[in-house]
Formats: structure tokens, sequence, C-alpha cells
């Protein structure tokens, strides 16, 4: 109870930052005296400067570390409150890595997901639990659905409940992490279909992963419908302008639209302010519920620790404190 006491008193949004390990041979530009802080130098530019955030892990923190840092969010779900977490960064800072993570070393959609299931199955037999998922990518403010490759163009509505929902879109039942990792991989296949280069694809796009549950005690006359979005966005870099034309340039376009509309309804939410931006991007208008009232969000600024990126670095860390 008093830990929960305390995590309200801190507000809603929590803000931590992962730094992936450096390339061998290359000088890095971070620095970590304190704990939860990162302190960039640029000898060229004679800067040094210090951020703090909630928990900063350092390169040789593990998937399991971040897990634990992060799993009373998944517990808020289970309690009922919509959740959001999303991985935030240059593309190469380790985003899909935390999110995803390579088949023997699952990131966070994974070990949520079992750690939902584990919870779910722990509860007292009054509670009847079903989970769902659905796994969406939006890509130059379109919405794909990934569990459906007919499915036509999707929209966001909102219902008589002020809920935001997504009509048509694939939502199915999951009874085991086994079926969550099947979809998963079905919903993966489905996004690279038909692009000849994943990674430059899915630097563009976001993906979101869904869980819902609705649990129903009959003893105490009880329901609880709660969904956690985690979120893979797309990458934070500065296209270049210069260089880019026609598509590319029009994917550069939505990719600022929809990062700078997250950054702007978080820095809103977090200062309280009474108007909160919702509606400017159709990534910000598909999570509104999630961000909005007493729900919970987590953002994971990702850092790549080498001197070359300092910049972009620097950038990421502003975003993640405008936050706070
Ligand atoms: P992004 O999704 O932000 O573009 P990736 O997750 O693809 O970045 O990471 C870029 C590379 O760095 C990948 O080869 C990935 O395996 C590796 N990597 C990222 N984070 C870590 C980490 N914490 N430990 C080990 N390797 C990592
Ligand atoms: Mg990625």
């Amino acid at each position: 109870y008093l830990f929960n006491l305390v995590q309200e008193l801190k507000g809603n949004i929590r803000v931590f930052c992962r730094v992936r390990p450096l390339h061998p041979d290359e000088p890095s530009s971070l620095n970590f005296n304190e704990p939860d802080t990162i302190t960039v130098s640029n000898p060229l530019l004679g800067l040094v400067r210090t951020w703090e955030f909630e928990k900063v892990f350092t390169p040789d923190k593990t998937q399991e570390d971040v897990f634990n840092e992060l799993s009373y969010m998944v517990t808020s779900f289970l309690d009922g409150y919509n959740v959001c977490m999303f991985t935030y960064g240059q593309t190469g800072s380790g985003k899909t890595y935390t999110m995803e993570g390579p088949d023997e070393n699952p990131g966070i959609i994974y070990r949520a997901a079992s750690y939902v299931f584990q919870q779910v199955n722990s509860r007292a037999s009054s509670w009847s639990t079903e989970l769902s998922i659905s796994l969406m990518e939006v890509y130059n403010e379109t919405i794909r659905d990934l569990l459906n490759e007919g499915q036509a163009k999707l929209k966001v509505k909102q219902d008589n409940n002020q809920r935001n929902h997504v009509p048509g879109l694939t939502i199915v039942p999951v009874r085991s992490i086994d079926e969550v990792i099947g979809y998963m991989k079905y919903g993966l296949s489905v996004r690279a279909t038909g692009t000849t280069n994943m990674n430059k694809h899915s630097s563009r796009s976001h993906l979101i992963m869904t869980l819902y549950q609705k649990a129903v005690n009959s003893k105490i006359n009880t329901e609880i419908y709660s969904k956690i979005h985690l979120i893979d966005l797309a990458g934070s870099e500065r296209l270049n302008k210069s260089g880019s034309e026609g598509e590319r340039q029009k994917e550069a376009q939505h990719i600022n639209l929809s990062l700078f509309a997250l950054g702007d309804v978080i820095s809103a939410r977090s200062q309280k302010l009474a108007h909160v931006p919702f509606r400017n991007s159709i990534l910000t208008h598909l999570l509104q519920d999630s961000l909005s009232g007493d729900s919970k969000t987590l953002m994971i600024l990702q850092i790549s620790p080498e001197m070359r990126h300092v910049e972009e670095t620097v950038c990421s860390l502003n975003f993640g404190a405008k936050a706070r």
C-alpha cells in the first residue's frame, strides 16, 4: 500500500534510460558517475551536461534487470490500469533489442506476457480472466493490422464511453505464452512482407503490441477491463532533408509528426495542462485513453554511447527530460 502511495505521488509518467554496449574500438561520450544519471561530454564543443532519470541502465544491465525494474507497471495493468510503454531513440540504439529482443534473450514484450500468465494463473479461483492480443503497425499515419493481412485501412474512433478504439482491428484470445509467441511470429512476418529491407522499414514505423484483460469476480461482483501497450517506436533521428525526396520525405515528415505529437502529449500531461493535444497524430489519438486519466506511462530512452552519436544522444535525453 505504501509503495503504491509513493508511486502515485510521483505521478503517472516514468522515464528510464538504457545505454546499449559500446561498439568495439569506438570512443564513448558517456559517463555514469552517479547512479541514475548520465553525463555527456563533448570535448569538441567543450561541453559537459548531466541528466537524471528514474532509472539508468548501464550497458552491463541484462534484459532481466530491465524487466525487474518495470514489472510493477505490468502489475498495474493486472490491477486494472491502462499502461503504455515505449522505447524511444535513434536507429541502432537498442529499441528493438529492449522491446522484442533476440529469441535466446527475449525483451519486454515476452517477459511481460509470461509474467501476466503467471500472475493470472495464481489468482484466487473466484476470478475468471480472459486475455487477448492485437498487433499493429503505424506507418505514414496509417494503421496496419498485423494479425489480419487482408484488413482494410483502419481508423481510430471514439465510443460512447469516451474510449478510443479501432473498429475492425483483430483482437485474438490467448491462453498461454506460446500462443503469444506464435501470434508475434506471425505478425512480424506479415510486417516484413513486401519490404526489401526490414531494418529500414522498422526504423520508419511504430510497432504496437497490446494485451487486453477482462477479469470477472462474481463473488465480489467486480469486473476489470484494462490494456497494456508495448511499443517499439520509429527511429527518432532527424532525417536528412536534403537527401530525401518523394516517399522518403513523406516518411520523414510522418515520423517527425508522430514523435513530436507524442512528446507534446507527454509533456502537457506531466505539466498537468488542461489541454492535451491528442489529435495531432494517429499514434497519440490511438493511445489517448492509455495516456490520460489515471493510466501509467513508461518511456525508455535508448542511447548509443559512441562519440559520433553524441548529438542524437543529447536530443533523446532532452526529449526524455521534457516528460519529467
Ligand atoms: P534499434 O531498434 O533502436 O534500431 P536494435 O535493437 O536493432 O536498435 O539494436 C542495434 C544493435 O545493437 C543490434 O545488433 C542489437 O542486437 C544490439 N544491441 C542493442 N542493445 C543491446 C544490448 N543491451 N546488449 C547487446 N546488444 C545490444
Ligand atoms: Mg528497431
